[in-house]
């Protein structure tokens, strides 16, 4: 069951080579407890795979990568409003999405297409076109990794914030996800609130189905598909800065799009606006390149190594800080993890 010097080329979405000293694929959580024993035993550090869609591998790596595979979909209907939706971790995240349309429950459809598994969503508490997936998450299964204790949190104890969670601060490395409850919607509760989405469906009506396929379309349009061309989706977060240095920025480039929370509050600015206006879409550097059509993904175009990906991202980093003063952060997750040294 634990296998030694897997590859993992196939298992990352980047497509970037690196080779697990041990490899165990989840299944069951008989499986788990065995392979927590095994790390523990051996004194191995842990890598917890779901998807693969989010990682940046730098190189080998010399512990146990677990691949979490726990697969299930249970309901309980609440009453005439809403419904309990439970997800093992290793369920893949749009096919999750897929079904609870096709079930008649609603709230997840803005959040169609997003690469990964149900384990990974309230990690980042994944989100977008206006939801996020904590807005809907009522509790999370987790196992202590040390322990083995099992252990449920509550919404509040999962610390929601802007593609953030508990799981990011005080529980990271210490808790694997087994399982997610979704509280879901039994009628349509469209949320319109992002204008790309509004306008796509101006004349189509905005049932759920159509808030779906609106939000594919979307995707599909601007985002390359892993199996044809390797990227890890976005790779920056889009920073948010005070409402001074938006204001200083507005200056000097006064098309610069921003989204106050509130009124004179902070400015949320696409990293995709600041990547682009710094020269950097479509460029190449090695094998890897700045996606054409979305510059907040970096993609793997031609056999790239680790180092190139790094390299290009390090001069996406330097000269976003040098021409506005932002200091752009990997929302991928960088093994072993990045530090910012060079700036
Ligand atoms: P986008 O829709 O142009 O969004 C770029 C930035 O502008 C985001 O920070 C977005 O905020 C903000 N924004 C756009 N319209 C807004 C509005 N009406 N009100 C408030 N903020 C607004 O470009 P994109 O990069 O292609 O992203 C599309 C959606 O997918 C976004 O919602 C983005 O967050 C999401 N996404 C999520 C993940 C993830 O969860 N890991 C990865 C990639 C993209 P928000 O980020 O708050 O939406």
């Amino acid at each position: 069951m634990i296998r030694e010097n897997v590859d993992l080329q196939a298992l990352n979405t980047f497509g970037l080579k690196a080779l697990a000293r041990y490899f165990c694929r989840v299944d069951s959580e008989a499986r788990l407890s065995q392979a927590l024993d095994f790390a523990r035993e051996h004194k191995l550090p842990l890598l917890l795979m779901g998807g693969g869609s989010n990682l940046l591998l730098r190189e080998n790596f010399p512990g146990l990568v677990m691949q979490v595979a726990l697969r299930g979909i249970t309901h309980t209907l609440q009453d005439e409003r809403s419904v309990r939706v439970h997800a093992a971790s290793g369920e893949n995240w749009h096919d999750f999405v897929q079904h609870c349309l096709s079930q008649g429950w609603y709230g997840l459809e803005n959040l169609a297409l997003i690469p990964g598994s149900v384990g990974a969503a309230p990690i980042q508490n994944i989100g977008a076109y206006g939801v996020e997936a904590g807005d809907l998450i009522e509790c999370v299964d987790v196992v202590d990794i040390r322990t083995g204790e099992r252990q449920t949190l509550n919404h509040e104890q999962c610390a929601f914030g802007y593609r953030d969670s508990v799981f990011k601060h005080s529980l990271r490395g210490r808790k694997l996800i087994l399982g997610v409850t979704f509280r879901l919607w039994r009628t349509p509760q469209p949320n319109l609130r992002y204008a790309v989405l509004a306008q796509a469906l101006s004349d189509k009506g905005a049932g759920p189905q159509e808030i779906f396929d609106a939000v594919c379309a979307i995707r599909r349009s601007k985002l390359p598909d892993p199996a044809v061309l390797g990227n890890a989706g976005s790779f920056f977060k889009n920073p948010v800065l005070s409402a001074e240095h938006y204001a200083r920025l507005q200056q000097t480039n006064p098309d610069i799009p921003g989204f106050p929370s509130d009124a004179g509050g902070p400015v949320k600015v696409p990293a995709a606006w600041l990547i682009e206006k710094a020269g950097w879409k479509g460029r190449s550097h090695g094998g890897a390149a700045v996606y054409e059509k979305q510059a907040l993904v970096l993609v793997n175009r031609d056999h790239a190594s680790a180092r190139d990906v790094v390299e290009l991202a390090q001069q996406i980093m330097t000269s976003v800080q040098q021409q506005f003063g932002v200091a752009l952060e990997p929302e991928v997750q960088w093994v072993p993890p990045f530090e910012p040294p060079f700036l």
